[in-house]
């Protein structure tokens, strides 16, 4: 049985109050909370190990790099890469996916050549690839999004041509919570010769993901929306495609030798890793990727599902919220969006504020889909680990208070 209450009790932030009301947060697909063994960990490497990794001889620095690499091979068995190297630090999955637009890119692509990506994509996943169109004179292709917020994939079969060289699509939408069918995509990616890129930043937090199952090509997510800190993401690419991309980022560390007019490159991941990394961040991610092995993906794929099924019956008794996506909760992820017939997300976010609950109102950082409604925000709810039922109920009391709010 999974034991939410016990989870809860592991985050300390659960227990403030917002506005005098015990916090409730579902803003959890913009970033997470963080559990004491995270905290602990950060704080701990600074009060014992800190120094810098990879150039010095003296123990302190040892015990850096150390911890370092030990937290790059956690992230390398969580998401199933056969090698530790094909696991790179970077700042967040934004960064991650504009290391693959700028390195492999520019060097593989030319006119004429096309990418595909989808109508629900986070702009971390469709900006990158229109600047990357713009500057090689690819063409940027997109595959549909149906009424019922699933893929078109009939329009993927007319999109993914022999011209295709990369299709890149988000495994879990952060606005409707589909789950895309990015296996599928793969196979058809890779038959016309193409490489698949997959946004993990909603996947990856939330269910089992193993990059040879998937067979994807390169995976991007964000340790932030996992438990872990601000500033680090990891992009997984597959170790070939790393070995034949140029850097991204020039520097120290990077480097294999230098003179004054020239130098080589580092091998693989170093190479993608200019410059002090944030150590104590991957120190962070390490441990937060031992809480989620603890837990079990499959157990928290489970617990959210539940809580979804529960969020959308109970929403159901709202009769002027409309939510996004699909209605079916069934292989749907925890990312609920909704509107409201006559009350906009902002003044519904800020009544549920007044009462300790945080969701997001905007456009989610994927404007052209959410204009594609019609509006040009929406509110969302989105759960995660420590989540639970009374706080969906406290969540549809306070919708119908705001409801009874703005009658007055
Ligand atoms: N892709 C998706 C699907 C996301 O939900 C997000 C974060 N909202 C991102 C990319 C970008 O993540 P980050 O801000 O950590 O770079």
């Amino acid at each position: 049985m999974y034991d939410v209450e016990k989870v809860r009790g592991d985050f300390p932030i659960l227990s403030t109050r917002i506005n005098g009301r015990p916090l409730v947060y579902l803003d959890n697909a913009a970033t997470s909370q963080k559990p004491r063994s995270v905290i602990r960990a950060i704080s701990d490497y600074y009060e014992r190990s800190n120094s810098n990794v990879h150039r010095g001889v003296h123990t302190l620095s040892m015990m850096a790099s150390e911890a370092y690499e030990e937290a790059r091979a956690k992230v390398q068995r969580f998401v199933g890469a056969p090698e530790v190297e094909s696991i790179i630090w970077t700042r967040n999955t934004s960064e991650s996916i504009n290391l693959v637009a700028a390195s492999w890119g520019l060097s593989n692509l030319k006119e004429g050549d096309e990418i595909v990506a989808t109508g629900m994509e986070h702009h971390s996943n469709l900006v990158p690839w229109q600047q990357l169109a713009g500057r090689t004179g690819a063409t940027l292709k997109l595959i549909s999004v149906q009424g019922d917020g699933t893929l078109d994939m009939g329009s993927a079969g007319e999109a993914i041509t022999e011209r295709t060289r990369l299709v890149a699509v988000t495994h879990v939408s952060n606005v409707l919570g589909t789950v895309n069918p990015v296996k599928d995509l793969a196979a058809r990616a890779h038959n016309v010769g193409a490489v698949i890129l997959v946004d993990g930043a909603q996947s990856v937090p939330h269910m089992p993901v193993d990059v040879v199952e998937l067979e994807c090509d390169f995976l991007a997510f964000s340790a932030h929306k996992m438990l872990g800190p601000t500033g680090v993401g990891v992009l997984y690419g597959r170790p070939e495609l790393l070995e034949a991309m140029p850097p991204y980022m020039f520097g120290g560390d990077m480097v294999l030798r230098v003179t004054y007019e020239d130098a080589s490159w580092n091998q693989v991941p170093y190479k993608f890793e200019a410059g002090t990394p944030n150590i104590a961040g991957a120190v962070g991610t390490g441990a937060a990727v031992d809480y989620l092995t603890a837990l079990g993906m499959e157990s928290v794929w489970a617990h959210e599902q539940r809580l979804t099924a529960y969020a959308l019956e109970r929403m159901c008794e709202l009769e002027l919220v409309t939510v996004m996506g699909p209605q079916d909760p069934a292989g749907r992820g925890g990312s609920i969006s909704f509107s409201h017939e006559w009350i906009h997300p902002h003044d519904l976010g800020t009544v549920l504020d007044s009462m300790g609950i945080a969701i997001r109102t905007g456009h989610h950082c994927a404007m052209p889909l959410v204009r594609s409604y019609g509006v040009t925000a929406l509110a969302r709810a989105s759960f995660y680990v420590y989540n639970n039922e009374e706080e969906i109920d406290l969540l549809i009391d306070g919708l119908k208070e705001a409801e009874r709010y703005f009658t007055k």
